[in-house]
Parts: C-alpha cells; sequence; structure tokens
C-alpha cells in the first residue's frame, strides 16, 4: 500500500496546530504497520531551514494558472519520507503558513494551496513525474481540499480519502478562482465545489472525496447538524455513509512524560512523584509563588472563542479565590491576548500568561499544572487534553466532540469503575465552568481520589495503534473497489 499524505503542516517543521501534530504520528503509524506513506508539504522557509539534507529535486510540469515548482525530497525526524514542493514565488516568505507578520491571510492563499491540492492530485495519475505513484492520496483540511476535485476531472486517478480537522476553516475565495485555478467550470455549482456563490476548498474536498474522516466519533456526528456543520450539514449528513469519525491518537514517543527532554524531572504511572518537581519549576519560570500546595490551573492553545478561552479569561479573577494558580500559553485574538497580559500583571504570583507559541513551555505546563482547562465550544478532537492525562494532569473539558470521546467525568461511578479521567460541564458558560473547576480542586484536595484519577489518565492508551488501524481499513476498502 503506497500512501501520499498531502497537508499544509508538520510537526516538527512547521506547526500552528493539532493537524501539525497528525500529519507527523499518524503517518508514522502507517509506516509502521508496513504502510509506504510519503509526505506531500508547501517549502516554507521555516521547512527549507530544518531540511538541510534536501535531495535531487524533480521539476514538476508547468501546471496552468501555476508557477514553475520543483519537489525536493527529504524525511521527518520520525523517519517518514516527505516530498516539499519549492517554489519561491508562492512559499518562501516572511510570517507563517498562512497569514504575514501581521495575522492576515495571505492574499495568494487559494493560489498557495491550489498549487498543492494540484501536485497531489498530479502525482496520483499518469503523468506524474515521480516513478513512485500512491494508491492512496489522503488529504487533511481546506488546504488541500481541491485535490479530490482535480482527481476526479483527471485520467487514471486513484482513490482519495479527506480528512475533516476543523471545519470551522473552509477556504472560501471568490468565483473566479475556479477556472484561474485549472479546474472546470461546470464544476462551479452546488453539485461541486459552489458555496453560496464562492468557490470553497472544504466543500469541494468533501463533495469529491471518495471517503471523509473526521477526526472523533462525536464530531462526525455533530458536523451533520446546523449548530457545528459551518453550512456544510445537509452535504455531510448526505455522504454519512462516506464519513466516518477516526479518534487521533497521540505521539506517544514525544508526550511521554518518563523521556520528555522539557522536563525537568521525570515521572511516569508507576512513579509520578517527579511531577512535584515540575510544578516548582513552572511556578519558577513563570513568576508564580512557589506554593505545592496549592491547585495550579493550565491552559495552552490558541487564543480564538473556539477554545473558550473568553470564559477562562472572564472566571480567572474568581478561580484564584478557590484558591488555586493559573497560567495560560497561546496566542490569536488580540484582544484575548491583551486581557491575559493584563490579568498576569494585575494578579502577579497568582495569574501568569505568555503569549506567544513555545512548544518546551507547553510540555512543562502539560507537566507541571495540576489541573488542565480546555472548555472548548466545539472540538473536532482536540490533543491537548491526551497529552494532559498522559502527563497525570486530568482535564476539566466541555461536552463537545473528541473532549467527550476522550475525557470521562469524576463522580462516584466513574471513580468506582476506575474510568474517571477528568472533569465535564455541559453548559457553555462561566457559572458552570467555574462550579466544574471548583469540583475539580475539591477532588484534588483529597489526595485518594486524586492519585486514583492521575493514575486512571497515566494508564489510557492514546497512541496512534487502533486509529491507524482504522484507516488502513479504509484505505484497504478504497483500493478493493
Ligand atoms: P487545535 O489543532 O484546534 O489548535 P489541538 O488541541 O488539536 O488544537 O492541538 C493543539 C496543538 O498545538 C497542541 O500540540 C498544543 O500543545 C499546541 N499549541 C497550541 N498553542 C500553542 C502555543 N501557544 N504554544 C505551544 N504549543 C501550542
Amino acid at each position: 500500500m503506497r500512501v501520499l499524505f498531502a497537508t499544509s503542516e508538520v510537526a516538527p517543521l512547521i506547526k500552528t496546530g493539532g493537524l501539525a501534530d497528525v500529519s507527523a504520528a499518524l503517518p508514522a503509524a502507517l509506516s509502521g504497520m508496513g504502510v509506504d506513506v510519503r509526505i506531500l508539504l508547501p517549502g516554507y522557509p521555516q521547512v527549507l531551514k530544518a531540511l538541510p539534507h534536501l535531495q535531487a529535486a524533480t521539476n514538476i510540469p508547468i501546471q496552468p494558472g501555476f508557477p514553475a515548482a520543483r519537489l525536493l525530497a527529504s524525511s521527518l525526524p520520525n523517519g517518514v519520507p516527505l516530498l516539499v514542493i519549492e517554489c519561491a514565488e508562492l512559499y518562501e516568505r516572511g510570517g507563517g503558513a498562512y497569514q504575514d507578520e501581521h495575522g492576515l491571510d495571505w492574499p495568494d492563499n487559494a493560489l498557495r494551496f491550489g498549487l498543492l491540492s494540484k501536485i497531489a492530485a498530479l502525482l496520483s495519475c499518469a503523468d506524474s513525474p515521480l516513478d513512485w505513484k500512491p494508491n492512496i492520496v489522503h488529504c487533511n483540511d481546506w488546504q488541500t481540499g481541491l485535490t479530490p476535485a482535480y482527481l476526479h476531472f483527471s485520467d487514471g486517478a486513484v482513490p482519495c480519502v479527506m480528512t475533516v480537522h476543523n471545519l470551522a476553516f473552509q477556504g472560501v475565495f471568490p468565483p473566479q478562482i475556479v477556472t484561474e485555478l485549472g479546474l472546470p467550470a461546470e464544476c462551479f455549482q452546488p453539485d461541486g465545489v459552489e458555496f453560496y456563490g464562492n468557490l470553497s476548498f472544504m466543500k469541494a474536498g468533501l463533495y469529491y472525496a471518495d471517503h471523509i474522516t473526521t477526526v472523533s466519533p462525536s464530531y462526525a456526528n455533530e458536523i451533520q447538524t446546523d449548530a457545528l456543520g459551518f453550512g456544510l450539514q445537509g452535504l455531510l449528513a448526505y455522504r454519512r455513509e462516506a464519513l466516518t469519525g477516526i479518534l487521533n491518537g497521540i505521539d506517544t514517543t514525544e508526550w511521554n512524560p518518563a523521556t520528555d527532554p522539557n522536563l525537568v524531572h521525570s515521572y511516569d504511572a508507576t512513579d509520578i512523584s517527579g511531577k512535584s518537581a515540575n510544578k516548582r519549576e513552572l511556578q519558577k519560570h513563570m513568576g508564580l509563588h512557589i506554593d505545592p500546595d496549592l491547585p495550579l490551573f493550565g491552559l495552552v492553545g490558541r487564543f480564538t472563542p473556539q477554545k473558550g478561552v473568553d470564559l477562562v479569561l472572564e472566571i480567572a479573577p474568581q478561580l484564584i479565590t478557590l484558591p488555586a494558580q493559573l497560567i495560560l500559553l497561546g496566542n490569536g485574538d488580540v484582544e484575548m491576548q491583551r486581557t491575559a497580559l493584563e490579568l498576569s500583571h494585575h494578579y502577579s504570583g497568582q495569574i501568569s500568561a505568555y503569549v506567544g507559541f513555545d512548544e518546551a513551555l507547553s510540555h512543562l505546563i502539560e507537566a507541571g499544572a495540576d489541573i488542565f482547562l480546555m472548555p472548548s465550544r466545539f472540538e473536532p478532537c482536540g490533543l491537548s487534553q491526551m497529552y494532559s492525562q498522559r502527563y497525570g494532569t486530568p482535564p476539566v473539558v466541555h461536552a463537545t466532540g473528541g473532549l467527550i470521546d476522550t475525557v470521562l467525568d469524576c463522580n462516584a461511578a466513574s471513580l468506582e469503575q476506575g474510568v474517571a479521567s477528568g472533569f465535564v460541564f455541559h453548559s457553555m458558560n462561566t457559572s458552570s465552568l467555574l462550579a466544574t473547576a471548583q469540583r475539580a480542586v475539591m477532588a484534588y484536595h483529597d489526595k485518594k481520589i486524586w492519585r486514583t484519577l492521575q493514575h486512571n489518565c497515566m494508564v489510557k492508551d492514546f497512541s496512534w495503534r487502533q486509529s491507524a488501524t482504522a484507516y488502513y481499513d479504509i484505505y484497504t476498502q478504497l483500493i478493493r473497489r
């Protein structure tokens, strides 16, 4: 089995969120199962710089509407082969993968990710410039959403899977882009790529893919509803026979408190004592009062309404009266960043915020915090709540998407059954969040309950094994068909 895994970000080369983690870990797990998988990725400066050993370039035949590009071969630190698209005009610039230094979307994103989509399709067709030809193309999110459409109108195309990591981002562009990107004009219709008068990359993927997956079973149901379908619920409900929710796994090598180089003391489920040294280090590093007994809440994530960061900022002054401490790491919404820094300043020693992206600090927070906060309004899967459980840091989560599928509320029954692993609240408002945080603090002060909870969390199997097998089964069915 040969799989081309097309993605717009992959850890550790370029990362804005969970997609990057999945794009590194799932191909590695598939590789471990004997699948010949190669990752296709744009050659952003961060990628070219991090990969000094790029090998022999292959010229890609000029694609109408796109600048010239070449393919460079390399591999990820985990050994998975990489195909990097070198196209200086579209990818080699400052800023990030999707936005400039000021947080504004690149104005030519349609072309940038149109090229990624186009090359993914090309490599899977008869006129590919490579000898290696996949028999499955796996697309991820809107940035590769046009691949299934290109494949649909190509000769000798192979089956493709489209994975939705977050339906909120859809890649919607004006209608004239359709022909500029070399798509046939006839596909611009409701039964095609058209979405309320515009071109939607995401819709194109959902409409033309042979199979759709999303990153948790609960989210697979939610995206078929008006509440969380972002206008695509009708199409998704229509395609439900070809839609599967497969829970993401995590990279259990990278996220392992027994070996994590970002921690000051390692620990594991059998001996968790080393966790307290990380709490002390975290308190020190973030300028909080050093206190081993105060429950320390941690939050890591994009500062957006999706993540419910606004609720956390609102309850922060009450949260610390429980009493407790709070650490926030994230970036995004400018107003939320400002509020987080103000709180940090005003309640110095009790609340501390770091605005920015800091991989090492994110690991230390997962390990050093006592309770992890993840009150997302919606959450396709979510990785951070799985990391936190693996690090013995029970999460407080809203009952949505992948959070429901990965966290079991702590109550008498779940404790009795040995499955309690966090705290779940159902109404998305500040009082429910605060009451649940309070419930977590009460549990924290009961040493016996807390040890049980931490242990339950740490022994859970979040590896990719099962999920990679589920993808493998889908690929197999598609190839047979
Ligand atoms: P999403 O993909 O919606 O952003 P996930 O929970 O699936 O959310 O994945 C987020 C990933 O990004 C996690 O690995 C998390 O640790 C990381 N992350 C998010 N924000 C930051 C940040 N500011 N600094 C470091 N890591 C971050």
